[in-house]
């Protein structure tokens, strides 16, 4: 049975999707056969062992990437066959991406990144700096808004990622790994807040190396050598919990 979310028609509408990566001789089917789809507000973990197709399946999700074959919808567009450019305006529109290594810039400080997609959307800066100076309140940042990557903690440089992917106020969050490099504390503190985004209304995609946070989706969707092989609902008993895990 549907659940109330999925009576809506989903964010994200992935149909055969394949993707294949050639390259030196090798030639590797990375996604072969997925379909997905993910409803608005739905908070979804990514799930199987290394090298299954997690993190690609993410960038075409998030627009990084285009799939070799198949249809994806976003928001009920036809996403399937855009050029770079397309993407990344769609993609700068849509969708904030947090990354396991923060991808943050090494030469600007942490205002300057968290501003970069509202410089790519044309925002007038005195806007900029009100949606800036909010969101890095929000993740704890305001004593910091002055300091480059290199002078932050692996926390605090996620905080920064994560005000980065928010600043645009995109409508889905991915996020891969973003725990993977951090300590249990710093990680505990990216999850609550991806938590209390999820309970804003954020739809959000989750890939984790820490089986103690897929809980924290509703939603486990279980791939092996590039196919959804499964998908279970997370025990609401079990997610209301998950804070004392
Ligand atoms: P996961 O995130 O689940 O560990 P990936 O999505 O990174 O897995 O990789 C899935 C498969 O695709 C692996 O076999 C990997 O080697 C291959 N792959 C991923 N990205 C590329 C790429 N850019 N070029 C060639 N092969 C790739
Ligand atoms: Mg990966």
């Amino acid at each position: 049975m549907k659940n109330k979310k999925q009576q809506l028609s989903p964010v994200i509408n992935m149909q055969n999707i394949q993707k294949h990566f050639s390259g030196n001789g090798v030639e590797t089917l990375a996604l072969s056969g997925i379909n997905l789809e993910i409803y608005p507000g739905e908070y979804t973990a990514i799930c199987g062992p290394s090298g299954c197709g997690k993190s690609t399946l993410l960038s075409l999700i998030g627009l990084l990437d285009g799939a070799s074959q198949g249809s994806y919808q976003l928001n009920g567009a036809d996403v399937s066959s855009l050029n770079l450019n397309q993407r990344s305006a769609i993609r700068n529109r849509e969708i904030g991406f947090i990354f396991q290594n923060f991808n943050l810039i090494g030469d600007l400080n942490v205002f300057k990144n968290v501003e970069l997609p509202l410089v790519y959307q044309s925002v007038p800066a005195k806007e900029r700096k009100e949606r800036v100076e909010a969101v890095l309140a929000r993740v704890g940042m305001s004593e910091r808004m002055a300091h480059f990557p290199t002078q932050l903690s692996g926390g605090q440089q996620q905080r920064t990622a994560v005000a980065r992917a928010l600043v645009t106020d995109p409508a889905i969050i991915l996020a891969d790994e973003p725990t993977g490099n951090l300590d249990s504390e710093q990680g505990n503190a990216i999850m609550s807040l991806l938590d209390k985004l999820h309970g804003e209304g954020a739809t959000i995609c989750l890939v984790t190396h820490d089986p103690r946070y897929n809980n924290y989706a509703e939603r486990q969707i279980n791939l092996l050598d590039g196919k959804i092989i499964s998908e279970n609902i997370t025990d609401s008993s079990v997610r209301l919990n998950k804070k004392s895990a």
